[in-house]
């Protein structure tokens, strides 16, 4: 299952991206300007900047700004830059950033090129992470895993991706400017959402299990066990699972059809197919989404 981040409604005209991406170009006293500079001091993200222009280049030359030079903070042509140079530089960032693995949003922020070349260049950013030698991913700290949970929660209301108006109270715990301290930009706290959810989390088992564990920020028993019995899935769903289910039913229950979009009483449970207690595992091919009434009238009946 793949997922794909919706378009983020227009919330700045233009001209007023236009008139920003100039007035950095004369802060900085350049004919142009660098995704990272523009990171620094521009006034929007520049994914926005990019993403309303279909790319960097695109909106430099809308502000008639110089961008034939090189090289780049960005994803100008990048094609001649050996593999060697491009990899040097994700561990650098790493380095700097002191983590095994680095988040597009990270390289982003301090990588001398651009996503989409490194991307495009190795088949893929964890493609490019494995030549590297960085980890794939998945080693989030509690905190984003919060931040994650909350995300979870106001899209499992509306039943689809939030807005960035949408991040505040009472719909979302976490305000949007908590995301934007954490991630940089909405986006990126949604790209990084999404990169997190787009794994199975119960595809890497169970042979690897203990070293799986191990990866994670809070190893809860460091001796290992002697004689494993059978191991047996989570009871509860986690985050991936509960989104990656709940997005594959629509958000609704898949008995009733009720759904927290339509009725803000309406709450939505993960239920197992065959119970867990019967032996039914917590994989997502034994999971589906209920309401509370449907799930809570089935488990009686057990
Ligand atoms: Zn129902």
């Amino acid at each position: 299952m793949k997922f794909e981040l919706t378009e983020l409604g227009k919330q700045f005209s233009d001209s007023e991206l236009i008139g920003d991406l100039k007035r950095v170009a004369s802060l900085i006293n350049k004919s142009l300007v660098t995704l990272r500079e523009y990171q620094q001091y521009g006034n929007y993200s520049y994914q926005t900047q990019k993403k309303r222009f279909s790319s960097w280049k695109k909106a430099l030359e809308a502000a008639n700004l110089d961008k034939s030079k090189r090289p780049w903070g960005g994803d100008l042509s990048e094609t001649g830059i050996p593999e060697k140079q491009l990899i040097k530089d994700m561990q650098k960032v790493a380095k700097k950033l002191d983590k095994k693995t680095i988040t597009t949003a990270e390289y982003e922020m301090h990588g001398k090129f651009g996503i989409s070349t490194i991307s495009k260049r190795f088949g893929g950013w964890n493609k490019a992470k494995m030549s590297a030698g960085l980890k794939i991913g998945r080693l989030y700290n509690s905190s984003e895993e919060d931040y994650f949970e909350n995300i979870l929660c106001v899209w499992q209301t509306l039943g689809r991706q939030p807005k960035y108006r949408e991040m505040e109270a009472p719909l979302s715990r976490l305000h949007i400017s908590s995301y934007e301290r954490k991630f940089g930009t909405w986006r990126s706290a949604l790209e990084s959402f999404i990169d997190y959810v787009s794994t199975r989390s119960d595809e890497v088992q169970p042979k690897s299990d203990v070293e799986k564990e191990s990866t994670r920020d809070t190893v809860i028993s460091a001796a290992p066990k002697k004689k494993k019995p059978r191991k047996r899935t989570n009871r509860i769903a986690n985050l991936r699972q509960r989104f990656r289910v709940m997005k594959r039913d629509g958000f609704k229950c898949l008995l009733c059809g009720a759904s927290p979009a339509k009725n803000p009483n309406c709450e939505l449970h993960i239920d197992h197919i065959v119970p867990w207690s019967h032996g039914g595992e917590t994989i997502e091919e034994n999971l589906r989404t209920l309401c509370s009434n449907c799930n809570l009238g089935r488990s009686n009946k057990e």
